[in-house]
């Protein structure tokens, strides 16, 4: 098919606009309704199991971007409403590498905010971490396979590149290392339930 060179130019513009930025499709989950919690998509949705399997993107604008900020702003209070230790920004239909995790490791159990973030080291054996649970796959828990220790870099909330070292543990113990995996893999495209393991 020929195409023209303001045609070409034309799809180059939205090809790079929604490389770079937000894509009208997104802007849509983050602007409607602003101020209230966004719709958590679920696997057992075909559409939605779509984006929740598709790999994230780098967020490549982290200061003065009114976009992340208002994602991150949509993420805490869909994580609130759900009652999350952890969301990722796939679950709610936006393909980028951010997300939100309880700090657990800390007296204050803080929200801490996730951007870019990678896994640098982790430990040479795996823990079988019981009741692992997700919002995108309702009523379901299941014991998953994790790392027992991570060391990690990511951008937080004061935009800062931090590296810290966090433990898988179990559900009466500091298990910050697991929901970080868990949410580390919603950015890959993977969930919980592709991990699992033997329950004791
Ligand atoms: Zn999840």
């Amino acid at each position: 098919m020929k195409i023209n060179k303001i045609g070409f130019l034309f799809l180059f513009i939205i090809f790079t606009a929604c490389k770079s930025s937000f894509c009208s499709r997104e802007k849509k989950i983050l602007y409607t309704n602003p101020d209230s919690p966004a719709r958590v998509l679920k696997i057992s949705d075909k559409k939605d199991s779509l984006l929740l399997r598709k790999p994230s993107k780098d967020v490549r604008k982290i200061e003065k971007n009114k976009d992340l900020e208002q994602l991150v702003k949509k993420l805490y209070l869909t994580m609130l409403e759900e009652n999350g230790v952890g969301i990722a920004a796939p679950q709610i239909g936006i393909n980028r590498n951010v997300f939100l995790f309880y700090r657990l490791d800390k007296e204050e159990k803080t929200v801490e905010l996730a951007i870019n973030p990678r896994i640098i080291s982790y430990s040479p054996e795996f823990i079988c971490f019981q009741k692992d649970g997700c919002l995108s796959v309702p009523d379901k828990y299941g014991a998953s396979r994790r790392y027992s220790w991570i060391e990690v870099e990511y951008i937080d909330q004061n935009k800062k590149k931090v590296t810290h070292k966090f433990l898988g543990g179990s559900r009466t113990e500091d298990y910050t290392g697991t929901i970080f995996q868990h949410e580390y893999d919603h950015i890959q495209g993977k969930l919980y339930i592709d991990k699992p393991c033997k329950s004791n």
